[in-house]
């Protein structure tokens, strides 16, 4: 398998793939959801081969009969685990072997963002994840604007840091040059949802519109 290292994450390592294709949950009613039109993962480096490859790669690979026991070998270190810096578990046999990764590392805290949680035949296995106690699984609401249902989402993304409202912890990433610094609120159960400021020309111009209309 390949295995990423994000240094906005503090060097913590994930398993990721191709955005969009990957992501049943970024479609609704024909279009996309206003939270992935401005998609980091679709733009910016994610473009670029060498970050595709191992994206496409990780899509053939974790099919395999072995990927369990592997990706439970390669994470004997980690403490800390991100599932999907891009992409999402667009096949069900694929989250059942994720559950499977993450029971079989109680040493490890996975964090999970998710929008499969909009269909109804993920339902067992994110309820099995969610009862894990080294599970963070997060599903993310589709609005750029703070909108989230309490009790189901666990992340969204507001237009500005000023649009916090309370039952939300900020991510103050943007304020340590892009970068956790430490922060390992999204890997904690306990904090129910996180609030992500949009980042990126796209975002910002997708927020513009939406915002316009
Ligand atoms: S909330 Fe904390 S852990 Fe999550 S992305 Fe932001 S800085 Fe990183």
């Amino acid at each position: 398998m390949k295995i990423s290292i994000t240094s906005k994450l503090d060097g913590i390592r994930s398993w990721s793939l191709q955005a969009l294709d990957t992501c049943p949950g970024s479609i609704d009613a024909g279009e996309l959801v206003d939270a992935c039109k401005g998609c980091y993962a679709t733009t910016d480096n994610y473009r670029f081969p060498n970050v595709k490859a191992p994206r496409a790669h990780n899509k053939l690979d974790w099919q395999r009969l072995e990927w369990v026991d592997d990706m439970v070998l390669e994470l004997r270190k980690d403490k800390f685990f991100r599932w999907f810096d891009s992409g999402d578990m667009y096949s069900l046999g694929l989250a059942e072997k994720i559950f499977q990764v993450m029971t079989l590392t109680p040493w490890v805290n996975h964090w999970l963002p998710t929008r499969v949680h909009k269909f109804p035949k993920y339902r067992v296995v994110l309820e099995k994840m969610k009862a894990l106690k080294n599970a963070s699984i997060r599903f993310s609401s589709d609005s750029v604007l703070g909108e989230y249902t309490k009790n189901l989402h666990g992340s969204v993304i507001i237009p500005t840091p000023n649009d916090i409202k309370k039952g939300m912890k900020l991510c103050e990433a943007y304020a340590n040059n892009g970068k956790c610094s430490g922060c390992r609120a999204c890997y904690d159960k306990k904090i129910k949802v996180i609030a992500y400021p949009a980042h990126g020309v796209s975002m910002h111009k997708v927020i513009r519109i939406i915002k316009a209309a």
